[in-house]
């Protein structure tokens, strides 16, 4: 996927610098060749429409918003979350808080943290910046590096929002020319989108959607101007008043703020303490919550007792499928749901989606498949220089779902007792794997083929769940029928656990690549050029978001093994100490070869290495080519391994096994319970992930064999005595 325009921008790039020179913040977000109108990820529906010049969203007026009903989000509220591939990149998430709070200021749309609603926004780290448009099964924005700007996120979520861009209205050629020749190959960012609405807002050229006038240009000359005066307007600043007009038509803002005013005085006249709500929400916010819950990890997982309030049983935070209050159907229809803490938790009957249906298969939604987060796009700015995209679809960050129900079925008329050996649910097996049989009357009866040994030749596991009293049922409300205090000895095994991953670090080393830096820094450069200053000059400006030197983890006998690159031009373990059998050669000399496989260690302009080990290809990572070894040069006493994506694209290994040998002929897995232990690696690209060895590694030669990846490229250190 090397085209010749990525090797163009490799050749730019070879400068002096490690790092490729500042790009402007305030070029256009340039776009992948498989997105719309450059930035622009479509759903189906929408490709088949733009295709066949249907409708893009309703409406037929020919403007830059969707109009569709169903792609607004419903009363203005954009329920979003940060996936693990962003999460502990700072830039990147306060762009994106910076820009959800310019939303917030100037329209009537409001964001919460995702719980279990069943459209969200997820913020992820792809290649590229782009964004879904209007509320879509599975909406994402995607911050790719050089992405990390508050405008850039502001115009993504004004796409997530419903708008597509100014320059694709259909009266654009009233208001601007467009200069084709200048164009590169993208030359759709400036097709127009039929059938969508603008509201009666004439065109802006101050539109937070509306392109820079030198956007793709392929030859540095503008590739659109304004035909009109545009009395000091510049687009793709801020979001502007009319596409904040713009907004308030879309999705009535003015009802919607009405709605909310009249329900805040509903809640005051109402008395319902708004004050301390220990737990924010008493809604779980994973899927697998109850059955963590039920095999103890509230009292063992942090993750789990901070993400589980409902499941583990929180004081005060019950599962309990009434409404408390005759306002909470208003209340939840205005969004309060979301809004309002003490709303979720009064108001579980409306608000709680396990409540709704009063069946107790109603678990929160799973996710489809993320399988088109990683098509091939070309990056943001200039250098095209990552290896091939990967055509697999990454893991999905979900952890796997465990569908089981947090409570008993629903009442049951004491005559329908079924025949013996019937489930009258398909969520029987589930709930019965659950332990609910044994705590749980009404599961015991609608269920018995999956809970009554005989039924299965006498094989089903007693389920002797510690238990004494039946759920207490509220009128028709679905029975709080909590797991007991002491998990069941004879439950089911969880299937997945919490992913808790140990960082170590952000895994960038603050350097400064300029012998200027201290002077600018002087100068006040990392307040006035704070873009460029604070990738080139980490140290001089104090950056926070890097590492002073190669870091270890605590304690003894746990010294970096010199696998990592310091800042110098001088590595520890030299390159020869590194092999695999096969790396990618991505082209125009460069490599991923073995000897990059350092924690820290960036894209090297100079020597043309790339900054990571990668596998030649999917099948090669797969195949007994797929590994890279390091020799340390002598037998160790190895009790920790960091290991790291590549940097700056989305690169990463999530989980590998481990083999070591001391003679380099006889390779041993590493094993627990006689089982090849797996490790869970990597989300993002950047952030050092630390895994400890149970018990120590004694070995000259560590091998590491990927094992789950998005595309496998690695850096990493050893740690040990
Ligand atoms: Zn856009």
């Amino acid at each position: 996927m090397w085209s010749v325009l990525a090797v163009a921008a490799l050749l730019q790039g070879c400068s002096a610098q490690v790092y490729e020179p500042s790009k402007d913040s305030r070029d256009s977000p340039q776009q992948a060749a498989k997105n719309y109108f450059g930035d622009v990820k479509l759903n189906h529906i929408q490709v088949e429409a733009l295709k066949s010049g249907g409708d893009m969203g309703g409406g037929n007026n020919g403007y830059a918003a969707v109009n569709g009903e169903n792609l607004r989000w419903k009363n203005g509220i954009i329920p979003y979350e940060f996936d693990c591939s962003i999460e502990n990149l700072d830039d990147a998430v306060s762009a994106a808080k910076a820009a959800m709070a310019e939303w917030e200021a100037k329209t009537c749309i409001r964001f919460v943290k995702h719980t279990n609603e069943k459209f969200r926004l997820r913020f992820i780290r792809d290649t590229h910046c782009w964004g879904n448009v209007g509320q879509v099964s599975y909406s994402r924005i995607s911050i790719g590096h050089g992405c990390e700007y508050q405008h850039v996120m502001t115009h993504e979520i004004g796409h997530v929002v419903g708008f597509y861009h100014e320059q694709n209205r259909m009266d654009r050629d009233d208001w601007v020319n467009v200069f084709w020749k200048n164009i590169g190959r993208f030359n759709d960012a400036f097709d127009k989108v039929k059938n969508t609405d603008s509201y009666g807002v004439p065109y802006d050229y101050e539109s937070i959607m509306h392109y820079p006038w030198s956007a793709f240009s392929s030859n540095g000359k503008d590739t659109m101007s304004p035909k009109k005066p545009t009395n000091g307007k510049l687009p793709y600043i801020e979001l502007s008043k009319d596409d904040a007009l713009q907004t308030s038509k879309m999705y009535n803002c003015p009802k919607i703020v009405a709605d909310r005013k009249r329900v805040a005085k509903l809640q005051h006249k109402d008395d319902l303490k708004l004050s301390a709500d220990p737990y924010k929400s008493c809604v779980d916010n994973n899927k697998n919550c109850p059955s963590w819950a039920k095999t103890g990890l509230c009292s063992n997982s942090q993750y789990v007792m901070q993400n589980c309030p409902l499941s583990c049983n929180a004081p005060g935070c019950q599962l309990n499928c009434i409404d408390e209050n005759p306002y909470c159907a208003d209340w939840a229809s205005a969004g309060h749901c979301q809004l309002v803490a003490v709303v979720r938790k009064h108001c579980q009957k409306s608000c709680n989606s396990l409540c709704k249906g009063g069946n107790p298969t109603t678990v929160p939604p799973t996710p489809p498949p993320n399988t088109d987060a990683l098509k091939t796009d070309r990056p943001t700015d200039a250098p095209t220089d990552a290896p091939t995209p990967p055509a697999t679809a990454p893991p999905n960050t979900d952890l796997p779902a465990t569908q089981v129900p947090t409570q008993g079925p629903t009442k049951v008329p004491a005559t329908k007792l079924p025949a013996k050996c019937i489930d009258e649910k398909t969520a029987c097996p589930a709930w019965a794997k659950a332990g609910f049989c044994g705590n749980n009357e009404q599961v015991k009866i609608l269920c018995v083929k999956s809970c009554d040994p005989e039924c299965n030749g006498g094989k089903n596991p007693p389920t002797q769940v510690p238990h004494t009293h039946l759920p207490v049922t509220t009128g028709d409300a679905p029975v709080t029928n909590q797991p007991a205090t002491n998990p069941p000895v004879t439950g089911p095994v969880p299937t997945s656990k919490p992913t808790v991953r140990n960082f170590l670090g952000k895994g960038v080393l603050c350097l400064d690549y300029n012998e200027k830096c201290d002077q600018w820094a002087k100068e006040g450069e990392c307040e006035s050029n704070p873009g460029w200053m604070r990738s080139n000059c980490m140290k001089a400006c104090k950056v926070t978001s890097c590492d002073a030197g190669v870091l270890k983890p605590p304690g003894a006998c746990a010294t970096p093994l010199g696998l990592a690159w310091n800042g110098t031009s001088t590595f520890q373990l030299p390159d020869s100490a590194f092999h695999s059998p096969a790396n990618l050669s991505p082209g125009a000399g460069w490599e991923a070869a073995a000897m990059n496989a350092r924690l820290y260690y960036p894209d090297d302009y100079d020597n043309l290495r790339i900054g990571a080990w990668c596998a030649a290809s999917h099948e090669s990572a797969k195949s007994m080519d797929g590994y890279v070894q390091v020799d340390l040069q002598e037998v160790r006493t190895i009790n920790y391994i960091a290991t790291q994506g590549r940097d700056k694209y989305f690169e990463r290994i999530s989980k590998f096994k481990i083999k070591y040998s001391s003679d380099g002929v006889d390779y041993k897995p590493f094993q627990m319970g006689g089982k090849d232990k797996v490790f869970d690696a990597n989300c993002d690209h950047v952030t050092p992930v630390l895994n400890k060895f149970p018990g120590s590694i004694t070995a000259r030669y560590i091998r590491v064999e990927p094992w789950e990846w998005n595309y496998p490229c690695l850096r990493m250190e050893l740690y040990g005595c």
